[in-house]
Formats: structure tokens, C-alpha cells, sequence
């Protein structure tokens, strides 16, 4: 008795911690690859890499970071928030877009280096805590980032606040069962803005949407997303990935603080059509 609780007390979490991440090798280089950090608006920040979007977002009371990029990409983020002048400690929570590893590859270190809550939309809170395996489009037997847990679930529309800082999570399934967006107002010296990171509803699988039995909502869930994301009203958008919302266009390293490039409605309807076109054809539909 007394040994099979050392067991459970000691070794399981062990073998849980254990299991293989191999995260995919196909990942294009570039995207990884090192860029300058900067203040986007307000008391958002841009800490990713070339194309793997991360957001730091600043409060009186700590720091939010959105999104980590690969397991390589830890060490690169912690520089960026320090090359701007915040402390790394300081991030208090963290949210993902979408639990896929490029998104997540760095998660669990950051999470064990900041002690920060991970809060992520109830749908993904499964696949996050198997590191990608259950994914029912880039799943299979090894995880493809080290396994995270969820200190908060949230549901569409629940709100996350720190300090002066209050951000709406909107759940936008298709892409992941629990991808999402975020919507929060922003102040600078000048005025305030309404700014939306979308995750954009890009379609993972080559199967057809009635041949995956790990996700029968796929369909309808992509729809509900498009209509969402069509109704957003905002200043500035910004999303998962740098070259979703043109970043290497808007902005050049070294440019003054300018939030104006970030205006961009026409350019997130573009997207968005050509998203929802590509969902269309998916489904048969013209
Ligand atoms: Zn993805």
C-alpha cells in the first residue's frame, strides 16, 4: 500500500512529464527566425519571431503574453520583453490563439520559468494537455509541444482583466476546436483604440469536413466563425501569424511608434474573403 502510494506520488508525474514532444520538422525556417521587438499601440507590444506573432500586453499589475512560437523560440521572447524594458517575471498570464505547436512550442517553459496562469478556451484545454496529440487534424502518437495545463477555461465572451486591462475572448473553432480571438480597447497619449487579434479561420485538414470523426461540429463551426469575424468592429487588427496581417509591410524595424499602420479593414476583409472562399470550395459550396 505504502509503496503504491510512493508510486503515484512520485513516478507518475514523472512519466506524465516524460512522454515524446517531436515538434514538426517542416516548420519554415523563416518563420522563426530573430525580429526586432516593438510597441505596437498602446500597452501592446510585439515580442515574436519573424512569423510567429506573440503578444505582450502591459498592466500596472503584470503582464499578459499571448502566444509563444516554437520550443526553440523561449529564449528569443524573454529577450525581446527585456530589450523593451519589462521584466520577463512579470508576465502574470498567458493565452494562446490556438493550441497548435507553433503557437505553444514554448509554453510550458515559460510557464515554469514566470509561474504564470494559463488560460485558454475550454474547447483547446484537452489538446493542450496532450501536447497536440488529439489534435484531429496535426494529432498522432507523440505530442508535438510539451503538454500544458489550464489554470482558467474560458467560454465565448468571458473576460480576462489585469490591472487596467480588460480583453473579451471570442471563440472562433474550426482551425483548432478551441481557436479564438481576443478584443480589447487600448489608450495611448493621443486617443484609444479597439484592437482584435483574430485567429484567422485558415483550414488545417485535406480531408473533407464529413471524414473527420474526431470533429463532427467542424463544419458549422468554421461558419459560426466566419459570421463572427465578419460582425467585428475594431480600430486595428492583428493575428497568429506576422504575414496574416501584412506585419513586414505595416512596419520596419527601427520605425517610430506608429499605430496608424495597424488601421487595416480593407486588408482584414480581403483576408477574411479569401479564407471564407477557401471554406466554400471546401464544402462544395460557390
Ligand atoms: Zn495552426
Amino acid at each position: 500500500m505504502k509503496i503504491q502510494a510512493l508510486f503515484y506520488l512520485f513516478f507518475l508525474p514523472i512519466f506524465a512529464f516524460a512522454q515524446n514532444v517531436h515538434e514538426p520538422g517542416d516548420t519554415p525556417k523563416e518563420w522563426s527566425e530573430p525580429y526586432t521587438p516593438f510597441r505596437i499601440v498602446g500597452n501592446i507590444y510585439y515580442v515574436g519571431t519573424a512569423d510567429l506573432a506573440c503578444y505582450l500586453i502591459t498592466t500596472p499589475k503584470g503582464n499578459i503574453l499571448i502566444n509563444t512560437g516554437l520550443s526553440s523560440s523561449a529564449e528569443q521572447i524573454k529577450r525581446n520583453v527585456n530589450t523593451l524594458g519589462f521584466k520577463f517575471n512579470d508576465i502574470k498570464i498567458l493565452l494562446t490563439t490556438q493550441a497548435h505547436y507553433d503557437h505553444m512550442g514554448a509554453m510550458a517553459e515559460i510557464k515554469k520559468l514566470t509561474g504564470a496562469k494559463m488560460m485558454v478556451d475550454e474547447k483547446d484545454a484537452a489538446v493542450m494537455k496532450d501536447g497536440g496529440r488529439s489534435d484531429y487534424a496535426l494529432g498522432g502518437k507523440e505530442s508535438s509541444y510539451a503538454p500544458v495545463f489550464a489554470d482558467r477555461l474560458l467560454k465565448d465572451g468571458d473576460h480576462i482583466r489585469l490591472g487596467n486591462t480588460d480583453i473579451t475572448m471570442l471563440h472562433h473553432p474550426g482551425h483548432t476546436k478551441g481557436s479564438c480571438s481576443f478584443k480589447l480597447t487600448t489608450r495611448d497619449e493621443k486617443r484609444s483604440y479597439v484592437v482584435l487579434i483574430a485567429n484567422m479561420p485558415s483550414i488545417v485538414t485535406d480531408k473533407k469536413f464529413s471524414e473527420i470523426p474526431a470533429y463532427t461540429e467542424i463544419e458549422k463551426d468554421y461558419a459560426s466563425t466566419f459570421k463572427s469575424l465578419k460582425n467585428q468592429s475594431f480600430d486595428i487588427w492583428l493575428s497568429s501569424h506576422a504575414s496574416q496581417f501584412n506585419l513586414h509591410d505595416k512596419h520596419k524595424p527601427g520605425n517610430a511608434y506608429n499605430p496608424a499602420a495597424f488601421i487595416d479593414r480593407k486588408g482584414y476583409d480581403t483576408v477574411l474573403a479569401a479564407l471564407e472562399a477557401a471554406y466554400n470550395k471546401k464544402i462544395g459550396k460557390q
